[in-house]
């Protein structure tokens, strides 16, 4: 567990992306078991942030998909692969979304994980 200077639980971590070093905001999300970033200032694109990482704040909304979720998308996704490949498919079609308010991941009804419609805290164990 690390604590910041204030003394709070650190619950996301800054990284930097790319050639650019780009500064992302990143955490694990519990529902995709794995982790989420999104770019913050100065970053290009930035979401707005309140500069915590015990008690993130960020806006709009993160949203994530995958195959038949994507925007746009249409035609055969990972849902109608077995029966085109005879296998199973790798990956599966998934949508997280979700606030990030205060250090709290509130899913939104349509993510397709298990935490859909849940609000938990950020935590950065595994
Ligand atoms: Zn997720
Ligand atoms: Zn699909």
């Amino acid at each position: 567990m690390v604590r910041d200077h204030s003394g709070g639980v650190v619950k996301a971590q800054i990284i930097e992306v790319g050639p650019a070093k780009e500064k992302w905001l990143t955490w694990y999300c519990p529902g995709c078991r794995c982790d989420h970033g999104v770019p913050v200032p100065p970053s290009p694109r930035a979401w707005v942030w309140d500069g915590s990482l015990s008690a993130p704040t960020l806006a709009p909304s993160f949203i994530v998909s995958s195959g038949h979720f994507s925007a746009g998308h249409s035609g055969p996704c990972w849902c109608t692969y077995k029966s085109e490949d005879g296998s199973p498919p790798p990956y599966r079609c998934e949508r997280c979304h979700c606030y990030v308010q205060h250090g709290q991941i509130q899913f939104l009804a349509d993510c397709t994980h298990d935490f859909a419609g849940v609000t938990v805290e950020m935590n950065d164990d595994r």
